[in-house]
């Protein structure tokens, strides 16, 4: 199928993508364009789409770096550097085990977070990591540049905080959501995207855990937080007790998130599928975050060795 003529502009940097973006009619941004092009391709995008302005060579938008005490991911960088990056292993786990998760090898070495994250599907693996993670993403325009929480970012149906004419540049990330982490899902079957996805950060200190934030995507609209499983991992030595918290909370009437149901699979067998999802996850980002917090290498290569995986 073909899409519909456009522009094509490639920016070499921030400044430029933002004049394209003001100056073209109707144009959007592109990054690995694997939600762009097939929506344009099949009529799916919101709004005609005039001009596309090709981010990709942006290079100060490409790679996982630290800041002070702060993990920065530049939006270009593709899933497969996410999560082959040792750095990001060792500081943010669950966002690189949540990139490692999506799709196959070729949606892996072309899409990008900034692209997943401003795409915001609902059964996108990086929107509860972020969360999970603690993300803040830097959003610059023509007026000058803003930070938004990543609990402040998705929006029901797909939206997100990034206006018009704005990019998402950095997602940065606090050193202390550790080295702990892990991401699971329920796995669509032909597309790949999660059906039930699970994120989790967690900290430990001599064998208990003594801090975690929990998210899901694939089950609520937008992808949000599950404080209660959080509250209950907290003391809980393997994740195990946490992971039955989850089903109840996530269907729980929560800041106006609906429960996702579609052609694919009713809302409720997302919520009866959850637990042992989340178990998968829970248990794997405590075993890291113990082995991590006891500096133990050993014990951290045998939570590795299990996974916590995808539900393929
Ligand atoms: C067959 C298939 C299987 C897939 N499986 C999965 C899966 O399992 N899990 C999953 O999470 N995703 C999956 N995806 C989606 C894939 O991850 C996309 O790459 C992702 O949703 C979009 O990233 P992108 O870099 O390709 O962005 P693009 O397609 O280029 O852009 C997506 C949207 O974001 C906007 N945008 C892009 N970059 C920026 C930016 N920096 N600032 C502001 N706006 C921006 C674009 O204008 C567009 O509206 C799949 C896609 C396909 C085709």
């Amino acid at each position: 199928m073909f899409p519909p003529a456009f522009d094509y502009r490639r920016a070499g940097s921030v400044a430029e993508a933002l004049d394209l973006l003001a100056a073209l009619d109707d144009a959007r941004p592109l990054a690995g364009g694997h939600s762009l092009l097939p929506a344009l391709k099949t009529g799916g995008a919101d709004e005609r789409v005039g001009a596309v302005v090709d981010l990709s060579g942006i290079e100060r938008l490409d790679g996982v770096s630290v800041d002070g005490g702060e993990t920065v991911v530049g939006a270009l960088t593709t899933y497969a550097d996410l999560a082959s990056s040792a750095t990001l292993r060792e500081r943010a786990r669950v966002l690189a085990d949540a990139a490692g998760e999506v799709g196959d090898r070729q949606i892996r070495n072309r899409g990008t977070v900034g692209g997943n994250l401003a795409a915001a599907d609902p059964g996108a693996d990086l929107p509860a990591a972020a969360l999970a993670a603690d993300a803040t993403l830097r959003l610059e325009g023509p007026d000058g540049g803003r930070s938004v929480a990543a609990t402040e970012f998705f929006e029901p149906d797909g939206g997100t905080a990034v206006a018009d004419g704005e990019l998402l540049t950095e997602v940065r990330l606090p050193g202390a959501s550790g080295a702990g982490g892990a991401y699971a899902k329920k796995t669509h079957p032909a597309s790949g995207y999660a059906m039930v996805g699970v994120a989790a950060a967690v900290k430990a200190s001599e064998g208990v855990v003594t801090a975690a934030r929990v998210a899901v995507n694939g089950v609520t609209d937008p992808p949000t937080r599950l404080p209660g499983v959080e509250e209950a991992l907290v003391g809980d030595p393997t994740g195990a007790d946490a992971a039955e918290r989850a089903a109840a909370e996530a269907t729980a009437d929560r800041d106006g998130a609906t429960l996702v149901g579609d052609v694919h699979a009713s809302g409720a067998f997302r919520a009866e599928v959850l637990p042992a999802v989340a178990e998968r996850a829970l248990t794997t980002a405590v075993g890291r975050a113990r082995a991590d917090g006891d500096g133990d290498a050993g014990d951290e290569d045998d939570a590795d060795d299990a996974g916590a995986g995808g539900g393929r």
